[in-house]
């Protein structure tokens, strides 16, 4: 059975995304702020985890750097974290922390799962380039007028 770890304050989030969690047969762990989530993750060692952006001790994001820059193996679990605030460059910043994946809250179910199972299936470790994005590929911007010739 596979580990997840949520590090989630909100307690409706919390029980929202654990129910979900575990109907689908996954076992889930807790965290409430972000230095248990990083202490958590250390004792634990799960499979993934979710983590909250906006957390009351050092932010998602931060918890999620010092994860990525830990000498120990918890460095090359997957993290998704999970944000309110789905404004423009949001998925940067996760991405520049270190997050392996992004959700925008509230979260849907079949995204949840369907973000779950890519990660589980395609840990970081294992493949050599491809990076699994889920929610990407949003071919808008092709530059079509503007070619600079060189
Ligand atoms: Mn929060």
């Amino acid at each position: 059975m596979f580990k997840i770890l949520y590090v989630e304050d909100n307690p409706q989030n919390m029980r929202l995304v654990r129910k979900i969690l575990m109907a689908a047969g996954y076992e889930v762990i807790e965290a409430t702020n972000g230095l248990s989530g990083i202490a958590t993750a250390e004792r634990e060692k799960p499979d993934l985890i979710l983590m909250d952006v906006n957390l009351p001790d050092i932010n998602g994001l931060e918890a999620t750097t010092r994860l990525k820059a830990s000498e120990l193996p918890i460095a090359s679990i997957p993290v998704i974290a999970l944000t309110a605030n789905a404004m423009h460059g949001d998925r940067e910043n996760c991405m520049a922390a270190g997050c392996d994946g992004y959700l925008a809250k509230p979260v849907m179910k079949n995204e949840l799962l369907n973000t779950v199972a890519l990660f589980l299936k395609h840990p970081p470790a294992s493949t050599s380039a491809a990076a699994p994005t889920p929610t990407s590929n949003s071919s808008s911007s092709t530059p079509t007028t503007t070619t600079t010739s060189s």
